[in-house]
């Protein structure tokens, strides 16, 4: 199980953090991945432009690949029992633990005029969400990590005081390790809505990509062999990584090493290699954007396949807490 905010256009750090786990997942497990539409009310208030995101989210999941006959493809708002659970888990939820979240915090300093009860428990929120489902396994980038790390706290509290109901859920990625896509200005990581020119969108059009890429930091250049790369080095080759034949990787990890490496020549070539992966999925979103009908179909055959699931899960949520008096 696992979720995207509808709080901008997504990038290749939700690609390569959530996005391509699921589309691997869909054909091993049994999936629940959702457009996180109430999550983004803690931190976008306004919701002029709400429809148009959660659309182009289900879009660009879909142009990615998943496939929302094998998997619950649905909005987090279309499944009412979440509240339910949300509710209960909040009684199992301290003060003093969700104030120190880094992620709180962080929205805290972003947002100092709208510090909401919402966002401070946002980490309950999203528990209840995998846990509605039962789900072990939560495809995620690294930034997450903290996050299921709070909900097998909530899920142990509720199983200890309750009765075992829920299995513990954990971070996943078929790598070895949590994926972070860094920002091309080497500040932290890409992002839906901060950093706009240091996040490259699967929307961005090819000109735009070459730009942004062109435009990323680097530092003077080599000037001793073998030397330590400074971060933003490092992040160009670890997208480079991502995207480039691993051959032409290596020949200029090469030229790095003995100093003939020009950053033009590499950013060009990333450019091309991130150009080429985009531009599918982006025709493939505008045109299953132009389908209203087909994106209502899905989400509400997606919507009755999670009801389904967190039904059942909420019978013995209720049973197990003690809920029912006759
Ligand atoms: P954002 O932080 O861009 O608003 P979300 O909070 O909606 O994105 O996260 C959606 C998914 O994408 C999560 O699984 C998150 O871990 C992953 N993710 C977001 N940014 C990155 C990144 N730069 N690198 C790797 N994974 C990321």
């Amino acid at each position: 199980m696992s979720g995207i905010r509808p709080t901008g256009f997504l990038h290749l750090g939700n690609y390569f953090g959530a996005v391509k786990n699921y589309v691997r997942m869909q054909d091993e497990y049994d999936c629940f991945f959702m457009v996180a539409d109430l999550h983004s009310l803690t931190t976008h208030p306004d919701t002029r432009e709400l429809k148009q995101h959660v659309r182009r989210v289900l879009a660009e999941n879909i142009a990615c690949g998943l496939d929302p006959e094998k998997v619950a493809l649905y909005c987090q708002s279309h499944v009412h029992e979440t509240g339910e659970l949300y509710l209960y888990l909040n009684m199992l939820a301290y003060k003093g633990e969700l104030e120190k979240t880094p992620t709180f915090k962080e929205k805290v300093r972003l947002q100092p005029d709208n510090v909401n009860a919402g966002l401070l428990t946002y980490p309950v929120l999203q528990t209840a969400d995998i846990i509605i489902h039962r789900a072990k396994l939560v495809p995620v980038g690294k930034d997450q990590e903290q996050h299921l790390e709070m909900a097998r706290n909530f899920v142990n509290r509720f199983n200890h005081r309750y009765g075992e109901v829920f299995p513990e859920p954990f971070a996943f990625n078929f790598g070895e390790t949590l994926a972070k896509v860094p920002s091309l200005d080497g500040s932290g990581k890409m992002s839906k809505s901060e950093n706009q020119m240091a996040t490259v969108y699967l929307s961005d059009d090819d000109d735009r990509i070459r730009k942004k890429i062109m435009g990323a930091t680097t530092d003077q250049g080599p000037t001793k062999l073998n030397s330590p790369k400074s971060v933003y080095i490092e992040n160009l080759f670890l997208l480079m990584r991502l995207f480039s034949d691993p051959t032409i990787v290596d020949q200029f990890e090469i030229e790095y090493n003995n100093c003939t490496v020009r950053y033009g020549d590499l950013k060009k070539q990333l450019a091309e290699d991130v150009v080429a992966f985009v531009r599918p999925i982006r025709e493939k979103t505008n045109a299953i954007l132009e389908d209203e009908k087909y994106l209502a179909d899905i989400m509400e055959k997606g919507a009755e396949k999670a009801r389904n699931s967190a039904r059942q899960t909420m019978q013995l949520v209720r049973e197990a807490i003690g809920l029912q008096y006759y």
